[in-house]
């Protein structure tokens, strides 16, 4: 069974869900959805970082490999 629903994406983990089960929360004006409660929980512990737009996703690096990747910044 096919569904017509437009996919959304779990901005922490990345994959496709669907908006009509998914878990959601909302955050800058915008809602996000989520594959689960666990990603739904990390994101509303520290949504910043993942509310980002992912093309320019900044501070997604943690720990020491953050410096070598934008050494230049
Ligand atoms: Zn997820």
């Amino acid at each position: 069974m096919r569904s017509a629903h437009a996919r959304a994406k779990d901005p922490v983990c990345g994959m496709s869900v669907d908006p009509t089960s998914a878990e959601v929360a909302d955050h800058g004006g915008r809602r996000h959805y989520f594959c689960s409660s666990v990603c739904a929980e990390i994101f509303r512990a520290d949504p910043d970082p993942w509310a980002e737009p992912m093309e320019h996703a900044h501070g997604e690096a943690t720990g020491a490999e953050a410096g070598t990747a934008h050494a230049g910044h």
